[in-house]
């Protein structure tokens, strides 16, 4: 299990990118959602043991990683959101090199780890292959691989599907909630149909902040009944905004769909919408968005 409590880092610049972080999360898949700049990154990194918190601590099954970053290391496999690559090594021998970087060793077992981890992820029939010159799907298969180097106990996954295309991204999703079985994986990333189709637990981060967390279904189970759907002219939807609470728009045949998060039928013609978790993202982060606005304007 690994735990976070009350982890705050602010950069040189004066970003405060994370302010005390508080999260639990056990075996399985774990999505942190969250928009460009809410932190995700920094807190994989810190994770990930490369950089250091301001304040906090963070535990994994007992050992205090921030102060043994080394032994934690051993346990964890990260895929950060770009990896370089030497040009024109093959897949077998960039893996069988990373894996000396990862301690094994030992010649023979460390052949077998690479061949399984080439199978495991779909890439020996391209194993002779440059990984510079692989897909972005096999790529990022090819960072899973090296992320599971070492049979690691935590696994830290940075933004990995975007500009994968449906395809490559089923494949990937495959492969993670396979490799999540038996061990912490944690998914960062800012597409909601990820985690949706992913994740048992979930927080949603911004401003380095958890707003919520939990499981999805239950999430989406407190907005039954109180989201609304209208198509409107597009208009007419600043006046929609300034009377209701709209959580999304989204262009339909040319005219706008409006989501209202609202208790009660908010006027005629809107119709009731069983809620989706991109509903309970957007409410979420509109409320802490206005909260905001409330704070900045005091
Ligand atoms: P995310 O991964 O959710 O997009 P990041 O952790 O990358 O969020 O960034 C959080 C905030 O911290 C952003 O405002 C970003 O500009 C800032 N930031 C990230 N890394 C640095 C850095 N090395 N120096 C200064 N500011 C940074």
């Amino acid at each position: 299990m690994l735990t976070i409590t009350n982890l705050s880092k602010t950069y040189p610049n004066g970003v405060r990118a994370l302010r005390g972080v508080s999260l639990t999360i056990e075996r399985g898949l774990f999505g942190l959602l969250g928009p460009n700049g809410a932190g995700k990154s920094t807190l994989m990194r810190t994770l990930a043991t490369l950089q250091a918190p301001d304040a906090g601590q963070i535990t994994f099954d007992g050992l205090d990683v921030v102060a043994e970053p080394e032994r934690h290391r051993r346990q964890l496999g990260y895929l950060p959101q770009d990896f370089g690559v030497y040009p024109g090594i093959s897949a077998q021998l960039l893996l069988d090199h990373l894996a000396v970087l990862k301690g094994l060793t030992d010649r023979k077992a460390r052949r077998e780890q690479v061949d399984t981890l080439l199978e495991q992820t779909n890439l020996w029939a391209h194993r002779k292959k440059a990984v510079s010159g692989f897909s972005g799907g096999m790529r990022q298969r090819f960072g899973i691989a090296q992320a599971l180097l070492g049979a690691p106990r935590l696994i830290i996954v940075d933004e990995p599907t975007a500009g994968l295309d449906p395809e490559e991204r089923n494949r990937f999703h495959n492969l993670l909630s396979e490799v999540a079985e038996n061990v912490v994986v944690i998914l960062s990333t800012h597409i909601v149909e990820d985690v949706r189709q992913l994740c048992p637990r979930m927080a949603i981060l911004a401003g380095g902040e958890v707003l919520r967390s939990g499981a999805p279904a239950t999430l989406v189970a407190e907005l039954d009944g109180r989201v609304w759907r209208k198509t409107v002219d597009k208009a007419a939807v600043d006046g929609y905004r300034r009377r209701f609470r709209v959580i999304s728009t989204q262009l339909f045949e040319g005219r706008t769909r409006l989501h209202v998060l609202h208790d009660g039928l908010p006027e005629a013609g809107f119709a009731p919408v069983e809620p989706g978790l991109e509903d309970v993202y957007f409410s979420i982060l509109q409320t802490h968005a206005a909260a905001a606005e409330v704070r900045h304007a005091a």
